[in-house]
């Protein structure tokens, strides 16, 4: 077996599977599927899911490791769902042990067991860089790849689609993999950004294998990040009607995709929506035939919105504008460069003496409180605070990241639905924060990695914790790993309409934790006398640890 990362650096355009090991599947077809898949040698990879749609599947390290044991390498995807920063640690340290080095670092969806609550303690760019960090650290040869998404139309969602996947390849991802999609046009769109940047790092182009039914459930936005359009559709529900059901359309157009692909200049393709080793096969082949007329094919795979955005052609959304709020905000912070959310980190006398009155403040409970409880207050109308304690409004375009239910800080998820969050019924805040920082020319600036924050603030002054050197941020992280970083239960407000639902076992298990934890909890926020005590649900954040 030829490890991954040799694969890819051998320059050769390579595939790789996806198996959804989900709890669906019982674990011994996931395993013959792999034997017969280890039997093409074009395969690099199987990628081997981990809760896929946003549904619990089986366990991805033992699947991972049943599948290398039939020969496949396996590449194991790795999300930001139910784990806090220890137990994601514990499973890296696993990984490593069983030199399952291959990892797909990401979000992941919104569980949809969750009704109202999920663990998302970091996000996707702070796990390639913990990944990157620990592979630096200890030598483990972890090789991490990346997802994006062109399939965006709505234009600040694909303009920070682009722009986080620089942060992720910043942070130390090796590799991309595309989101499913049937649009040329955006899968030469992405190419041309990274060539435009000097960005080398290779792409796979996601080859989804479409069924009609698939392509209804995509045409609605699920599962989330996948989208088909209403052309698509009406083409796989004609093609549907033959006698074998479409199934020759569907491996045809797969492989007209493959060699879109090759002729654009992606690294491989990432084959989705078949596990059948006799359809890979046949399609690898066919995409060979097909190569020399990829230009060909090229004009027949647009199944884009029509006035959607796209990049490099004319833009049928108008440019954002300066709005008040960041306008009011950027002035402060420039005309009193000391304040937490302005932009310089430089040292200041005016700075130390306010951290010198913070640090006689801290030392009086009562007092601390009330400040505290008058920061939350005159922010939460504001922003919506939510009381983090290790406050990044400057550097988000004063856009709140608690706002966000899966509380991203360097960019949104792949799961937006044309612009709308995945999980409840507002547009991504990401939108917002792109939208601001285009009308005042400070794309750049959004690069910044911002580090997990440190939740054992969470319920204390952010402004406190600023000027006493408390908090994490960009420029002045903590790490929190090794010492198991404390994760947190994210409540989503009743008010908010979900878009998802649905009880099962994975939810049970959240509901279970939580009850444990509530009782820690109230004991806790009794001492501090801060957390929790407004008592309506968006403000009871709490630590799940
Ligand atoms: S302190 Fe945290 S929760 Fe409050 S506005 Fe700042 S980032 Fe948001």
């Amino acid at each position: 077996m030829k490890a991954l990362a040799e694969r890819v650096k051998s320059g050769q355009f390579l595939y790789m599977t996806e198996l959804v090991a989900s709890g669906l599947k019982r674990e011994a077809q996931v395993l013959e599927i792999a034997s017969k898949l280890a039997m093409i040698p074009e395969i690099a990879a199987g990628s081997i899911t981990s809760y896929a749609g946003g549904q619990l599947g089986q366990d991805s390290i033992r699947v991972g490791t049943a599948v290398r044991a039939r020969g496949l390498v396996p590449n194991v995807h790795l999300t930001c769902v139910g784990q806090d920063r220890a137990t994601i640690d514990k499973t890296l340290a696993q990984l490593g042990a069983l030199e399952m080095h291959n990892i797909f670092a990401i979000s992941g969806d919104w569980p949809k067991a969750a009704v109202r609550t999920a663990v998302f303690d970091i996000d996707s760019v702070q796990l390639a860089a913990h990944i990157a960090d620990l592979r630096a650290r200890s030598g483990t040869p972890f090789f991490i790849s990346c997802a994006v998404s062109p399939f965006k139309y709505q234009r600040e969602d694909c303009l920070y689609q682009y722009l986080k996947l620089e942060k992720k390849i910043a942070a130390g991802a090796e590799m991309a993999i595309t989101q499913v999609g049937w649009d040329a046009t955006k899968f030469v769109e992405l190419k041309k950004y990274l060539d435009e940047r000097g960005i080398k790092t290779p792409v796979l182009g996601n080859v989804y294998v479409l069924s009609r039914r698939a392509a209804e459930r995509m045409n609605t936005g699920n599962p989330p990040g996948c989208w088909a359009s209403d052309e698509l559709v009406a083409i796989l529900k004609k093609e549907s009607e033959a006698p074998d059901g479409g199934l020759q359309a569907r491996l045809e157009r797969g492989a007209r995709s493959i060699a879109v692909l090759k002729g654009i200049g992606y690294a491989g393709a990432y084959i989705g929506g078949t596990h059948d080793a006799n359809q890979i096969r046949w399609m690898i082949r066919r995409a060979e035939e097909l190569a020399p007329k990829w230009e060909e094919l090229y004009e027949e795979l647009q199944f884009g919105k029509k006035d959607g955005f796209y990049l490099y052609k004319r833009d049928p959304q108008p440019k954002p504008t300066r709005t008040f709020l960041p306008t009011v905000m950027d002035a402060a912070g420039t005309t009193l460069p000391f304040v937490p959310w302005a932009k310089t980190t430089k040292e200041s006398s005016v700075k130390r003496m306010i951290a010198g009155a913070f640090r006689w403040l801290d030392r009086h409970p009562m007092l601390s409180h009330w400040f505290e409880r008058f920061e939350f207050y005159s922010k939460k109308e504001v922003f919506g605070c939510q009381n983090c304690g290790n406050c990044v409004l400057g550097s988000m375009e004063y856009v709140c990241p608690q706002t966000c239910p899966k509380q991203m800080r360097n960019g949104p998820c792949g799961g937006t639905f044309h612009g709308a969050c995945e999980v409840i019924d507002q547009e991504c805040i990401w939108v917002k924060v792109m939208a601001r920082a285009e009308a005042s020319n400070t794309i750049n600036q959004l690069k910044l990695f911002i580090p997990p924050p440190d939740r054992a603030l969470t319920g204390t002054a952010s402004w406190l914790n600023f000027y006493l050197g408390r908090d994490s941020r960009p420029g002045r992280p903590k790490d929190l790993w090794r010492s198991g970083g404390p994760g947190r239960t994210v409540e989503i407000d009743q008010d908010v309409k979900l878009q998802t639902a649905g009880p099962s076992a994975a939810d049970q298990a959240l509901a279970a934790r939580q009850a444990k934890a509530a009782p820690a909890k109230a004991g806790a926020a009794g001492g501090a006398g801060k957390a929790g005590e407004a008592g309506k649900p968006a403000e009871k954040m709490r630590q799940a640890g």
